[in-house]
């Protein structure tokens, strides 16, 4: 039980972002999006406005340009400046 916990432990601390390094949007891109209406979301690994049916709040999507879990929604970008 322990190693599983370990386990699940260190992968979702991994998700998050421990030693990768995560690439952010700038304020006014996040901005332009919330004002828009628009729903794009932006990958953290890549660095790209990707995934066009994120909600505002997604976390954890799956990126269609590099194929990681790491797209966000507007909102969730900007609690996270
Ligand atoms: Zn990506």
């Amino acid at each position: 039980m322990l190693s599983v916990r370990y386990l699940m432990t260190s992968k979702y601390q991994g998700v998050k972002g421990g030693t990768k390094k995560r690439k952010t949007p700038k304020f006014e891109e996040i901005e332009a999006i919330l004002q828009d209406d628009s729903y794009e979301g932006f990958c953290t690994t890549c660095g790209a406005w990707t995934h066009d049916s994120s909600e505002h709040d997604a976390d954890g999507y799956e990126c269609p340009v590099c194929g990681e879990y790491t797209v966000k929604g507007a909102l969730t970008l900007l609690l996270e400046m």
